[in-house]
């Protein structure tokens, strides 16, 4: 697994963002596996260093991983500075999966409203039952509030 196989997802965009904004002062190759520099953050320029071969061995000296096993924003910000076509990738990559994920979610809203709509009488109140009993107490208050006329006696 490479370095940003290992970021959280919030990390991989702040880093990309930190990237595109520049926020990568210096950004020096050490060797094939590391690369060093300086990275802009909030108010302080973090020193980092990250090590591709042994990814958790990188460093950042920025209080979210400062003396831990993490891969923060700055370590992505200077890894894309150091492969820009990683970064596109990356880009491209989450648009297409975030299209896919829209694509996928309209399709089963379809397939929900034929569901539905195809369901009979009994089959329906079932079905309601069981989401009011088993879902979450707001939807139960939300139901009782919209359609029991005796939840406001
Ligand atoms: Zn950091």
């Amino acid at each position: 697994m490479g370095l940003i196989d290992r970021a959280s997802g919030a990390s991989l965009w702040r880093g990309y963002d930190y990237y595109t904004g520049k926020k990568v002062l210096l950004c020096k190759r050490i060797d094939d596996h590391v690369y060093a520099g300086k990275v802009s953050g909030n108010g302080a320029d973090y020193d980092v260093e990250i090590n591709l071969e042994k990814p958790y061995s990188s460093k950042c000296n920025c209080p979210h991983a400062n003396g831990r096993r993490i891969v923060c924003k700055h370590m992505v910000a200077m890894y894309f500075t150091a492969f820009p076509k990683e970064a596109e990738r990356f880009y491209e990559e989450a648009v297409c999966a975030m299209e896919e994920e829209e694509e996928r979610q309209e399709r089963l809203e379809k397939a929900l409203e034929k569901c539905i709509t195809k369901m009979g009488k009994a089959k329906l109140q079932d079905a309601l039952w069981q989401l009011l009993v088993d879902g979450p107490e707001w939807q139960y208050e939300r139901f009782l509030r919209d359609y029991v006329p005796e939840y406001w006696e």
